[in-house]
Formats: structure tokens, sequence, C-alpha cells
């Protein structure tokens, strides 16, 4: 049996499949969002009768419920071994805690470069485009960042780049980018680094090394609906200089000390940064994740999906027709998620087929990564164009299966037996599933 599947609130949910049958539900759609640790809720009902403002009174709940509020940034601070000098912003998900940065860093304005990389979710390129001269680093034919191209770039703009902005872990392909290296190359051309965790925090170990070392990680973003805490919280690390000097995106009660209608007294980040009341509840959730996840040692849980993710590869490969989008060679870093598509069916056709065949959830689409997926797939600029002018069903995009701690090998059989069926009598699920592809008739 698998150890953590218990610790996971809904495992056992019976959802409803095209022959009206009930099944146990499999979801394999962990990187788009987890779902809650027993703890995260018992953690909360416990708390709940204790909740009251942060820092807004003396009341004993609202003393007790401000310093169980700073204590969760020693524990965030902790998790990730952030630097003395950094500062913990909770905010309400990794989009915004880029969004803040990026407003953070602006004022620098298009004389500035920021070097961002082909393979980014939206969340870390849309942000950057407004704001800053946005170049992307480019990508090796298997589709992993390309050092090399990173080091050009950061050459051939002399000293203008600001920043080097990457993902940890890729949510299309679930390659694990050389951070460390990154970090270096960065710092040697005079840039900072962020590193977007949205994929990379829940599944494996972060340091992000004392200022001091080369391979500090400047910035760091992260969501806790990745990692077993859906209820809202966000976080974005980094040195208390960079938040000082700037007015913050977000205005109000909260962030400052004195106000007259002349004069604003600006408190210190991150305080600063976190104008209105804050998510208490979505912090607590975290920080109960955080210690969850830290007492299971997540370097086990990242064994224990590697183990998964491997075997669902090796599965996939021995099907017929199905063309993987990331490889697999047993050494590389990953996390436990992979991209498919099948030959002769639609990405959404496969994902109603595992929904309504076997309630296996799965992701399909773009991902929210469009330029890395597009890349992969090889995408004209006359078919991206196409696709931007008509809404057309058929707009390509791969199926994405990733794992979270309580999934097991068992779900993946189930997944395997189906797919494999499916390969071998494609045209009648074709035909089954064609309503996917129509266009939404009105009226
Ligand atoms: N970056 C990556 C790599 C992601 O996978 C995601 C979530 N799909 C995000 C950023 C955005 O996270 P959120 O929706 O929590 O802001």
């Amino acid at each position: 049996g698998n150890y953590f599947r218990p610790l996971v609130a809904g495992a056992e949910t019976k959802v409803p499949l095209a022959n009206g049958k009930f099944v146990t539900a499999i979801n394999f759609d962990n990187a788009a969002t987890t779902p809650p640790l027993h703890a995260v809720l018992q953690e909360i009902s416990h708390f709940a009768p204790w909740y009251a403002s942060v820092h807004r009174g003396r009341g004993y709940k609202s003393i007790l419920t401000s310093e169980l509020y700073e204590r969760a940034r020693e524990v965030v601070k902790g998790y990730v071994k952030a630097d003395k000098s950094d500062v913990v912003i909770f905010t309400k998900n990794t989009t915004e805690s880029i969004n803040m940065l990026a407003y953070a860093l602006s004022p620098g304005g298009k004389e500035q470069v920021v070097l961002s990389t082909d393979m980014e979710h939206l969340a870390n390129d849309l942000p950057w485009r407004d704001k800053f001269t946005v170049d992307y680093v480019s990508l090796t034919r298997s589709g992993r960042l390309s050092v090399k191209d990173l080091e050009a770039k950061l050459k051939a703009y002399g000293g203008k780049v600001i920043l080097v902005t990457v993902t940890g872990a890729s949510n299309v392909t679930g390659y694990i980018n050389p951070i460390a290296k990154v970090a270096r190359l960065a710092h040697k051309y005079g840039a900072k680094i962020l590193v977007d965790g949205a994929q990379w925090v829940p599944h494996t170990s972060v340091d992000m090394k004392p200022c001091s070392s080369p391979e500090h990680i400047d910035y760091l973003t992260f969501s806790a609906h990745k990692m077993y805490a859906p209820f809202g919280a966000g976080v974005l690390i980094g040195p208390q200089a960079t938040f000082a000097s700037n007015i913050p995106v977000y205005q109000g009660g909260g962030a400052v000390g004195l106000v007259s209608h002349e004069y604003i007294e600006w408190d210190d980040p991150p305080a600063k940064c976190e104008a209105g009341t804050p998510n208490m509840i979505g912090v607590l959730a975290l920080i109960t994740a955080i210690e969850t996840l830290s007492k299971l040692n997540i370097n086990d849980i990242h064994t224990y999906e590697r183990g998964l993710i491997d075997y669902a590869i090796d599965g996939l490969r021995s099907i017929p027709g199905i063309n993987l989008y990331s490889s697999r060679d047993g050494s590389e870093a990953r996390v436990s998620l992979i991209s498919f598509t099948m030959e002769g069916l639609h990405h959404s056709q496969i994902a109603e087929i595992l929904s309504q065949e076997a309630g296996i959830a799965v992701r399909n689409g773009l991902f929210c990564a469009h330029p890395y997926v597009e890349k992969l797939l090889k995408l004209t600029k006359k078919e991206i164009k196409y696709y931007q002018t008509y809404d057309d069903k058929t707009i390509p995009g791969l199926v994405r299966m990733s794992f979270g701690i309580y999934n097991t090998y068992q779900e993946i059989d189930i997944f395997y037996k189906l797919l494999c069926h499916v390969a071998r009598n494609r045209n009648y699920y074709a035909r089954k599933y064609a309503y996917v592809l129509e266009p939404d008739r009105c009226g």
C-alpha cells in the first residue's frame, strides 16, 4: 500500500462514468492543484475559533493570530533555506507573486532586460513583457533549457540583464532545470535570478542558499494549492531591499505607519507589501502542509513520485501511437509529470475518454505554457495565427498526467489498461467521442 495515501482528503471519492457506474476517482492532475491534507483541514478547524485580525488590536485572539502569522514566515524561510536578509511576502498564488515582483522591479523600465525562457508558464512571462525588454532563452532539441544560449544572451546584452527568470520544474515536461548553474551564470553577469517554484517546491527539496553563495536564489515564488493546502495562499521571497524603496502595487491599511493627507509613512517590507487583511487561513494551511511534508521527508516523497512517473513512462512507451514530450534516461532530474499525445485522437478526446471510461482526471491543452507547447508541437506561425483567429475546438495541445503523494501504481495500471484498449480500438473511440470536437451549437 501507499503510506501517504490516507493522509490526503478525498482520495477515495466516487465519481460517475459514461455508463452510469461509479468508480473511485483517479486524480492525475496534481500539477494543476492538489487536494488538502487531512492535517491541513484539522489544523484549520482547530484554529478557526481563535481566528482574529492580524496586527490590528490588543485582543487576546488578535495577538495569537498575529504571532502565528509572523511565525509562518519563519516556517516558510526555513523550508526553502532562505537567507537571513530575505523577507517572505504572502500573496494569493505564484501569479500574483511574480506580478508583484515585476512591479517592484519595474521603475528601471525598458532599458533593462529580463531574460525569461521558452519553457515558462505564462505567469513567468506575461508580467515582464510590458515593463522590461524581455528575451527568451531557447531550448535544446529535447526541449530542455539551453544553458549555452543563456550564457550567450547574458554576454550579448553586456550587463543590461537585471534578472534571469526561470521555472524550477516545467509544468509541461516535468524537467527540473539546473538552477545552481543558472544562478551562477546570472550572478557572473551581474543579474539576479527568480525561480518559479510552483512545480518545484512541492516535489523536491529546495535550498535557496545564502546570499554569499554564487548559487544563491535571489527570488522564489510558489503556491500553497499545489502542495496540499488549497486555501488561496502564495509566497514571494526576496531581499527586503527590493521592496523597501518602491511604492507597493497594493496600497491601504496594514502597509503603513502614520498617514496624513500630505504624507504616507510606509511600513517596512513585508508588511508594506501586504495591504489589507491577509489570508491567515491560507497561510496556516500552507505551513501545516510544509510541516507535514517535512515530517514525511520531501526526499522520500520525491523518490516515491519518481518511481510512479518512471513506471508510467515505461507503460506509455510500450503503447503504439503514443508520442511523449519529454524523455526519460533515468539520471535526469524531473518531477512527477509527463505530457503525451496519441495519434488519431485529439488531446481533448483522450482526456474525455479517461474521465468517462475510468474516472481518471488529467489535464489537456496548452497548460498556460503556450509558447513552450507550440515549440514542442512544432506549430508554424500560420497555424498559431489560425487558432488565434478562429474559435476551433481542434486546437492542438497535449495530455498531461501528474502525480501527487497519494497516487498508486495500481491507478497507473488502470490508466495503462484503458489506454492500451483505446490504442487498439482508436476508430471506435474517435466516433464515440467525436462530440468533444464539434462546434458549440447555439439557439
Ligand atoms: N508556474 C508554473 C510552472 C505553474 O505550473 C503554475 C500553475 N499552473 C503557475 C506558475 C501559476 O500558479 P498559480 O496559478 O498558483 O498562480
